[in-house]
């Protein structure tokens, strides 16, 4: 008889197929009148590195599958061209509907979803967050233009995040390509780094009495 390895399943475990059956179901704002597939987002539980876009456009909605499309193919090879797969990373959005017609998420609708997109960078909890285009940049930076300041990390507790411009800007206009390709090659160091930084800041905190050190800075 062939002995079973027990396997453990944790709470952890349940929990993101629990929000993504939640967000399928969702009807919290009126995307989910118009959506075919809500797409809550795709990736390992344990990814160091999480990509944050703006929401669903028409493959994607159809799929239920972030960046499948032509946005989708630039973002695998500028993730290709660094070292990393796909597979590596997790992808969402700030809104997991698609705005009908691919116009801008309203703020009422990226403050219904934003109950998920809490719950997910929670539960992943990864050392580096990358928002790609302004709306995922605006949770983080306010009253700035992406034009100044991204590939800028800043640090958020023990975590980085990198405003980068959105793929599909990149579509729409050649001048960004070599931007969005620049601002890619941080994010191994940035991931390698967070880990580092992350024993440092545990001595800065037992330094400074518990305040965790609030620092923005421009690597590389
Ligand atoms: N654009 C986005 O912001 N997200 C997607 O999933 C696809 C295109």
């Amino acid at each position: 008889m062939k002995l079973q390895t027990p396997t453990s399943v944790t709470s952890e475990d349940v929990e993101m197929p629990r929000i993504e059956s939640e967000i399928r179901s969702c009807n919290l704002c009126t995307l989910s009148n118009t959506r075919k597939k809500a797409v809550p987002g795709e990736g390992p539980r344990d990814a160091k590195i999480m990509l944050i876009g703006e929401g669903p456009g028409h493959h994607e909605n159809e799929q239920g599958v972030p960046f499948v499309g032509a946005a989708g193919k630039l973002l695998d090879q500028l993730l290709e061209n660094v070292g990393l797969k796909r597979s590596d990373v997790y992808i969402t959005n700030v809104v997991k509907c698609r705005p009908p017609g691919n116009r801008d998420p309203q703020p009422i609708e990226i403050e219904a979803c934003s109950k998920y997109l809490d719950r997910q960078i929670d539960l992943i909890n990864p050392r580096v967050i990358v928002t790609l285009g302004r709306f995922s940049m605006s949770r983080w930076f306010h009253g700035v233009r992406i034009s100044d300041i991204h590939g800028q990390a800043k640090r958020d507790g023990n975590r980085w995040v990198v405003p980068m411009f959105h793929p599909a800007a990149a579509l729409h206009n050649s001048k960004y390509r070599p931007l969005l390709v620049e601002d890619f090659k941080k994010l191994p160091q940035l991931a390698a780094d967070s880990r580092i930084d992350e024993s440092a800041s545990d001595e800065n905190r037992k330094k400074s009495g518990g305040e965790p050190p609030v620092e923005q800075l421009s690597l590389l």
